[in-house]
């Protein structure tokens, strides 16, 4: 994976531009990465909700279990992910961020014997973890990430820390805290930083 002229280029690359998105980024103004996860069943139908012109809301990349990673909005453009958010004395963080979707249903709920989705999916024990999120104190369940997904994100904020100068990877559950709770706790958010920003 490489990235030309604000877009993604390789193997595992899907283009699928959104039309929900803003202008350029002001020099200067992009400095952060913020992570999501979608919620959603699988990645292309997290694509086609956001790329849906009356929802708004869009994220650069899209990267799916399998590694596929779809992108929606270029590089150099502002993309509609993060909502209301303050971080680092300063709001509205779209202006200021790539944001990066990770194909994840999220928090689970356990029914008898089985683990259901949000939206009622069952899910199969192995991928079913159980942990505190850092804005919460009691365990709940959250659906895992697949570590081919997670290298790939790595990769990727790799690629973009070394061409836009981004200075921080956090989470959407940090700058909007109370109101999301994406990635959550299966997402290694914290290894994650460290290692992408010493690598
Ligand atoms: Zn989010």
């Amino acid at each position: 994976m490489n990235i030309s002229n604000h877009e993604l280029i390789g193997d595992k690359i899907e283009q699928s531009p959104s039309p929900n998105k803003g202008g350029k980024f002001k020099d200067g103004d992009l400095q952060y990465i913020v992570i999501h996860y979608t919620a959603g069943a699988n990645r292309k139908s997290s694509v086609r909700s956001l790329s849906k012109k009356e929802r708004v809301v869009s994220a650069h990349v899209v990267i799916g279990r399998d590694g596929i990673t779809s992108q929606l909005v270029p590089f150099d453009t502002i993309a509609f992910h993060a909502g209301k958010s303050e971080w680092d004395g300063k709001t509205g963080l779209n202006k200021y961020s790539i944001g990066i979707e990770m194909d994840n249903p999220g928090r689970l709920n356990e029914k008898g014997s089985e683990f259901l989705t949000s939206f009622k999916a069952k899910v199969d024990p192995s991928n079913v973890m159980k942990a505190v999120h850092r804005n919460e104190k009691k365990e709940t369940l959250w659906h895992t990430y697949t570590d081919e997904q997670i290298e790939t994100c790595k990769k990727l904020c790799q690629d973009l820390i070394a061409q836009y100068g981004i200075k921080q990877v956090v989470g959407h559950e940090e700058i909007s805290p109370g109101r999301k709770i994406d990635p959550g706790p299966a997402f290694p958010l914290d290894d994650f930083r460290v290692e992408t920003i010493n690598d």
